[in-house]
Order: structure tokens, then sequence, then C-alpha cells
């Protein structure tokens, strides 16, 4: 196989970490063309230095400016894109198969939206995009012919459990969750919950947003809506289960009653590792399960009155309109109110529960209204944080 070439959005960040260490171990397979960060522009140079990376973007101005002060630290002849405009040029280049989307929230939309227009393959790892526009997202991937690959460890997972069956013979869909740092509190103990506290994750290293969505489980409910969207599935035939090992990603359950799991050590290097080789395998990079040793797995079904955001996001996708972008945008305000020390982190899922009472749903006609909802439930999340401030 000719080596797949490659740009990574969001390559200073835990899945670009990741993305690389696959791609150190299968550099005969893999060619990073582009990379793209926010702001760390010296790491954006050590990376273009080891894969000898020609095109390089950045998000802010000001690590922009820094970088092109800096340009000797890149290699000979580097080509510079800048902000949100940049990252849309080097998402729709020539000379590249796959985008590998890994920029953590809604600035990588329009991005992503840029290289499917231009016919790439995405490798899809920023969960904002399904959530809040899947349906032009999917529909443009359809017309455009391109290729979506869930790099998420979940939805890989199902991915992975679907090759070679057919679409009329899935049941369900179950998701694994590993509940979260806070899963065996009791409600008194979640009253003290500190953002430190909630960016230690037991099982994953990921990035501070995604560790406090997994700690609410409001990360499965942006899972579960993703889910709906990659696999073209009613929610009624996804479940969502408790995995607290982090061994087994995800299942398919059969119409025959067979269940089909996928497992792996807790390490996104798998899951991005299929999902950029496939059909081939890669080489290891991670030392895989021992089953020499004994272990266990368990499956608990997960506690949606203590953990109410799945239900939110549930109840979002069943609205449809822009719900979802509401569940969104409502969450992103919530942690980012609860991480500055604003609200607490019970207030994560009351400030998303009480924006989606208030939100006004509409049925989007365009990407731009899916823009107008998005600024619309921010708003609202930001009043609604303002008269919750009680941390008790
Ligand atoms: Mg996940």
């Amino acid at each position: 196989m000719k080596p797949k070439k490659l740009v990574i959005l969001g390559a200073t960040g835990s899945i670009g970490d990741n993305t690389l260490e696959v791609a150190r171990g299968n550099r005969d397979r893999l060619e990073i063309v582009g990379i793209a960060g926010k702001k760390n522009f010296r790491k954006l140079a050590k990376i273009a230095k080891e894969f000898d990376v020609r095109h390089v973007a950045i998000f802010d101005e000001d690590a922009f400016e820094s970088a092109i002060a800096e340009s000797g630290s890149f290699p000979e002849g580097t080509k510079f894109y800048r902000g949100e405009e940049g990252l849309m040029e080097i998402s729709s280049m020539s000379g590249f198969d796959t985008l590998v989307s890994a920029v953590v929230g809604t600035q990588a939309l329009r991005p992503t939206l840029a290289a499917i227009e231009a016919g790439k393959d995405i490798a899809l790892a920023n969960k904002e995009l399904l959530v809040m526009a899947g349906k032009f997202v999917m529909e443009g991937a359809r017309r455009k012919g391109v290729k979506m690959l869930p790099l998420d460890s979940e939805h890989n997972a199902i991915f992975q459990c679907l090759q070679g069956e057919r679409k009329e013979d899935v049941s369900k869909i179950i998701i694994t969750a590993s509940g979260g740092m806070f899963r065996d509190f009791t409600y008194e103990q979640m009253l003290r919950i500190t953002p430190e506290m909630a960016l230690k994750h037991p099982n994953w290293n990921m990035g501070p947003k995604v560790t406090i969505d997994s700690s609410t489980l409001a990360n499965k409910g942006l899972e579960v809506i993703e889910a709906r969207w990659l696999f073209d599935v009613d929610l009624d035939k996804i479940q969502v289960v408790v995995q607290k090992q982090s061994l087994v990603h995800s299942m398919v359950q059969f119409v025959d009653g067979s269940v089909k799991a996928h497992l792996s050590p807790p390490s996104m290097t798998f899951a991005i590792s299929h999902s950029l080789l496939c059909p081939e395998r890669g080489n290891p990079v991670c030392d895989p399960i021992d089953f020499s040793r004994p272990f266990s797995i368990d499956f608990t079904p997960p506690d949606t009155k203590r953990f109410p955001c799945l239900e939110y996001a549930k109840n979002a996708l069943k609205a449809g309109g822009t719900a979802t972008t509401a569940f969104n945008a409502a969450n992103e305000v919530a942690v980012a109110s609860f991480l500055s020390g604003k609200t607490s982190w019970l207030d994560i899922s009351k400030i998303v529960g009480e924006t989606l009472e208030k939100f006004p749903n509409i049925e989007p006609k365009s990407l731009d209204d899916v823009f107008e909802s998005d600024s619309l439930a921010r708003k609202i999340a930001r009043e609604v944080a303002e008269n919750s401030k009680h941390l008790e």
C-alpha cells in the first residue's frame, strides 16, 4: 500500500500525540503532510521537524506571529496558514488523502466541512461536528463519496464489530462508558467535587474538556448522538452500559441474540491505528491485553438519576432540530463555568437541563441556522449559570 497522506487538525492535543505515536510505528504506511494546532507553535515545530512536515496551520493570531518570527525552527520551505481561514485552507489543500479531525470544540466544524467538500476522507475524533450538524455533515459526506472513519474508541469499536454484517441484522448498538471518576459517589460527596478532582480520569489520558464530560456522562451523551449519525441507527437501538475497566470499548448485538465486542487496553492508539490503516492492521505501538493473568470485566447499567446529562442528550436527540446543538453548547458553557470556579460540578447538569428547557428548538435549513442556535443556547446557558452561582 502506498503511504496514506494525512493532515492532522489538533496535532498538539492528546489525540494528536496518539496519532503521532501510531505514525511513528507505521512510518512506511502513514505520512504526515500537514499539521494544525491552536497555540503551541513550538510543539508544532518539533513535530514538523520529526516528520518533515511542510504545511503548518496555527489558529491563534499571536501564536502565528511568534511562529513566523521563529520560522527557523521549522523545516526549510514550510508554508504557514493563519487562523480559521488557514485551518480551512490546510484541510482542503491538494496532496493528501485523510484529515484527522481532532480539534476539540466547534472550531473543527468549518475546516472539516471544507475537507469533505474537497473530497478528503475524515478520521473523526471531534464530537461537536456530528452533534451540532450531523445531518449536514453526513449528507455532505455521502454527496462527495468520502469515508467517515470513526476514531473515537467507542465508535471505532462499533465500526469494527459491524464489519461483514448486514445493517438489518443489527438489533442494538451498545456503547460502553467508564462511568467516570465519580460513578460511586453519593450526593453529599458530589457536592464537594472540585475541578482538580474531576480532571483525573481513572483509565484514560484525555484533554480537560473530555475528562470533565466523562465525569458527568455528558461525553457518553455526545457519543450516543454521534453513533446515531455515523451508523444511521435510531435512538431506541442505542444502549449505554458502564464497563468500569475500559477494556470493552463497545459492542453490537444482532437479531439472533449474538453480541460482538471489541477489546483492547485503554489507549487511543488502537482505535487510531485501525481507523487510519483499515482494512490492514498496523504495527503494535502499545502492549496488548495480557490474558495470561486473571482480570475481570464488569457491566452495570448507568445511573441516569445521579448522572442526568446522558438523558438530556437522548432527549435532545429525540427532539431533533437543533436541540443537540443546544445540548452541546450548554454543556460547553457549564464545563467552562465549573473549571473557572464559578459554578459547581452538580451545576453542570443543572445548567444543561435548564438551558434545554428554555431553548427554542428549530429545524435548521442551513449551517447558519445551526450556528445561530449554538450562539443562542450559549447565551441562555450563561444566564442560567449566572443565576445558579450557589456553590453549596
Ligand atoms: Mg470515547
